[in-house]
């Protein structure tokens, strides 16, 4: 059965795999199946390293990204590995252009031709008010969440259009219920970040959706991850978890699950569109 790029096996007929059938002599063209290939942005923890883990368990080689913390990366990668997977750990900077120019080449030369992006990597600060927000707080927070989704996803176009000579992929974006409540109290600044993934979704999505690329989102909901520490509050999950129709906080896995379906061909007719992941908030 022929594979799409959507696979985490790509089945691909080069014109010059062409041999001769020793027993008919007739020719034959020969196809091969190469691994799909996904980068996860922050991928070294949270729930980009979940995506990651799962993504290696389903037969993707991963690109592991992480900005500062290579032991949490090398740890996912020895997972993957030790699985009977294949990851690289990647040092890069998201809000930094020629950080994720690197990046996308060294997945080039060590990985292959990219087939997934999942934007993952993101950030929040301190909880506090709008009438306390700053210039500089309000660049670092959309330099990663939006600037670096953007730089992340025109690079991830670049090889996967088939306007460009690619053979299509997808891309998910990792937002947040925070984009459409406001976080009010706690980040505006970061729930608004996640506005402009949003928009980014649902117009990237049909400005590509004729060369081969999907591009969804899911929203998480209140997930057990270090994120609520730099928020200042590490027991944020415990605390609201009881508050949530599901009477629960979320695990990283479950939201890589959602990920991964939608990476996934089963998702075939999906795009510019949302998965909520928050336990009915
Ligand atoms: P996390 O545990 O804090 O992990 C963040 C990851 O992003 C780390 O791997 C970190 O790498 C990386 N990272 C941060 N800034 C980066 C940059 N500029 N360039 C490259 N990598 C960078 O966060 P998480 O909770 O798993 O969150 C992952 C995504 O889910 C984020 O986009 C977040 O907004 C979203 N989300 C989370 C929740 C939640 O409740 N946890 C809810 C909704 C949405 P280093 O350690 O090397 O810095």
């Amino acid at each position: 059965m022929a594979r799409s790029p959507f696979d985490p096996l790509t089945r691909i007929a080069s014109p010059a795999a062409v041999a001769t059938n020793a027993r008919t002599h007739e020719k034959e063209v020969l196809f091969c199946f190469v691994m799909s290939v996904v980068l996860v942005t922050g991928g070294s923890r949270g729930i980009g390293a979940a995506t990651a883990r799962l993504a290696g368990e389903r037969g993707y080689a991963v690109g592991v990204n992480y900005r500062v913390n290579r032991a949490a990366a090398d740890a996912v990668v020895a997972d993957i590995e030790r699985s009977g997977g294949r990851a690289i750990a990647l040092a890069g900077d998201v809000s930094s252009e020629p950080d994720v120019v690197r990046l996308f080449e060294a997945v080039d030369a060590r990985l292959g031709p990219l087939t997934a992006l999942v934007n993952n990597a993101g950030v929040l600060e301190q909880q506090t008010r709008v009438e306390h927000i700053d210039a500089d707080r309000l660049r670092r927070i959309f330099a990663t969440n939006v600037d670096g989704a953007f730089l992340c996803a025109r690079e991830a176009v670049r090889r996967m259009s088939t306007v460009h000579g690619g053979a299509g992929g997808a891309i998910v974006n990792v937002s947040s219920r925070a984009a459409q409540l406001g976080a009010p109290g706690e980040y505006v600044d970061y729930a608004a970040s996640k506005g402009a993934l949003d928009a980014l979704t649902i117009g990237l999505a049909r400005e590509v959706a004729a060369e081969g690329i999907r591009v969804n989102a899911v929203r998480a909901g209140i997930i057990y991850s270090d994120i609520h520490a730099s928020g200042g509050e590490p027991g944020r999950v415990d605390r609201l978890g009881p508050t949530l129709p599901m009477r629960r906080g979320g695990h990283p896995i479950e939201v890589a699950r959602a990920i991964l379906w939608l990476l996934s061909d089963e998702a075939s007719y999906s795009t510019g569109t949302f998965i909520d992941v928050a336990g009915g908030r």
